[in-house]
């Protein structure tokens, strides 16, 4: 199994390394991912947010998701790419941003949420489990047998 993974911001003043292969690779496609990413939805590797170094100073922007959950969307000041992502409602994880991964390899997507607002336009694979919106944890966790 792959062990730790890397990354960083498009300048390289943020860097990252992680310490375990993400958890769950998930494509979101709600409005603020989407609005934050560049197309139709941003994808994000979870993992514990003790297996992860940071290095360089991250800006923080916070909004609330449909559920109420404060999400912290961490990107570089300078360049202003995506980094991570944290949830005040699942403590201790963090979904780090396919896009900012030194190896895309490492983020195959596995699962879809938000996928009522794919675009038309949108490449998806049509063999991943999709929920229409965001699935509460366990929901997902079962469907992933995680
Ligand atoms: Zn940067
Ligand atoms: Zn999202």
């Amino acid at each position: 199994m792959m062990a730790g993974f890397t990354g960083g911001c498009l300048c390289g003043a943020v860097k990252y390394d992680t310490k375990q292969a993400p958890s769950v690779v998930a494509n979101c496609y709600c409005d603020d991912c989407r609005r934050s990413s560049g197309t139709s939805h941003g994808t994000h590797l979870m993992v514990p947010e003790e297996a992860v170094i940071i290095s360089g100073e991250v800006a923080c922007y916070s909004s609330s998701a449909d559920s109420g959950n404060m999400i912290n969307r961490h990107f570089c000041p300078t360049c202003g790419s995506a980094v991570y992502t944290t949830n005040n409602n699942t403590k201790g994880l963090m979904f780090l941003r396919a896009s900012s991964l030194d190896d895309l390899e490492v983020a195959k997507p596995q699962v879809q949420v938000y996928a009522s607002r794919i675009p038309s336009w949108a490449l998806i694979d049509e063999t991943l489990p999709a929920f229409p919106e965001m699935p509460d944890p366990e929901a997902m966790q079962k469907m992933m047998g995680v």
